[in-house]
């Protein structure tokens, strides 16, 4: 077979706080632990956002991202607070500063996440695998929380790895058991995969890795355009990706494609306020401000537009995102068209230079033999 891609293989560690502000909170105020805590928006208030539950309010169903007044439905005991942003900053300083025992290479994907690469650890511990527990360890001893960790020899499979045996849990996933975790993982888990790629890709019959791995590069190319080359080679465990330190974020935002064509402005208006939700929830979880929205309309023909506006100061509101996204749509002529994609975005963020999850994708290089 021609250009298979080759596996660059590397030791990372994908680091995730458990349940983070929430789990600052009962740590800080000894009356929020054992408590169905949630961090965001209050209930009372208009748009608010679960940012963070703790363990006990997720039993309830309670999820990050769902409006604030439904989780109150579900559990009408749950307490609710808002964030302390400054606290968190705080912790994550101190958890990175934890990192950079043993090494350099450290991507942080937001307050309470990151990659870190290992492969040549400052202490010559050598075992990525000892490594992360003495993270874990030293996270509960300095400062009284726990952190998951995912272990493997790429950032997509680390990440996926943290998960899984959260909280306080630790996964190593090695070069010899990838293929295998892979062909299981269903689609929907897969780096990039949307869930209208999704609903695409079922409808299709691929329900796994297995499914997907089935198809060559080029029918995966044909049916998902660039991103089928990705997934050829994600499904194969295979990412190149490098672990980045001091990458900035530029913008953030969301976007959704249809599954039908929308062509009244009312509906438009009901999507933006959804997409508009999403972009509020991830701004607020990296701690985001803005001065500049981005609306971007994709019609039928795949013609594409972006249209903005910039504010003197910066704001991460739902209410000014939803406003704003509006006017910009209403000031599209949006009579008689028919849409296919909506997005929002936010940028110039100014001294806020928090990491972001923007993945990019690298070459393959060379193969290196490695203990875990
Ligand atoms: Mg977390």
């Amino acid at each position: 077979m021609q250009n298979e891609p080759i596996q660059i293989i590397r030791k990372i560690i994908h680091i995730d706080m458990d349940a983070f502000y929430a789990s600052v909170e009962q740590r800080d105020f000894p009356e929020y632990r054992g408590k169905a805590l949630v961090v965001g928006g209050l209930p009372q208030g208009r748009g608010g956002v679960v940012a963070t539950a703790s363990y006990e309010a997720r039993k309830f169903g309670i999820r990050s991202a769902m409006s604030s007044k439904r989780a109150l439905q579900l559990c009408p005991d749950a307490l609710f607070v808002r964030p302390r942003f400054a606290a968190y900053k705080e912790v994550s300083q101190k958890i990175r500063e934890i990192f950079s025992r043993y090494t350099d290479l450290i991507e942080p994907l937001s307050l309470d996440e990151a990659y870190l690469d290992v492969t040549n650890d400052k202490l010559n511990i050598g075992s990525a695998i000892d490594i992360a527990k003495q993270i874990k360890q030293a996270i509960k001893d300095e400062l009284n929380l726990t952190a998951s960790a995912g272990v493997s020899i790429n950032k997509f499979v680390a990440k996926i790895a943290s998960d899984i045996n959260k909280p306080d849990g630790l996964k190593f996933i090695g070069p010899s058991s990838i293929e295998d975790f892979m062909e299981r993982l269903p689609v929907e888990k897969f780096f990039g995969v949307g869930k209208v790629t999704a609903q695409k890709m079922k409808q299709m019959g691929l329900h796994t890795g297995a499914d997907l791995k089935n198809l060559t590069e080029d029918e995966l190319t044909r049916h998902f355009g660039k991103a089928g080359r990705f997934y050829y080679q994600i499904v194969r465990g295979i990412d190149n990706r490098e672990v980045q330190p001091h990458r900035e974020t530029k913008s953030m935002g969301a976007e959704d494609t249809f599954p039908y064509d929308l062509t009244t402005l009312a509906e438009m208006e009901t999507e933006l306020d959804k997409i508009a939700v999403i972009v509020y929830d991830r701004l607020l979880k990296y701690n985001l401000k803005g001065r500049t929205l981005t609306l971007k309309v994709k019609y039928s023909n795949f013609k594409q537009i972006t249209r903005n506006q910039s504010f003197t100061t910066a704001f991460n509101d739902l209410e000014t995102i939803c406003k704003t996204a509006k006017q910009l749509m209403a000031a599209t002529n949006p009579d008689d068209v028919k849409v296919r994609l909506l997005g929002i975005s936010l940028s110039n963020f100014g001294d806020i230079a928090l990491k972001q999850k923007e993945e990019k994708e690298t070459g393959p290089g060379d193969q290196l033999s490695i203990t875990f």
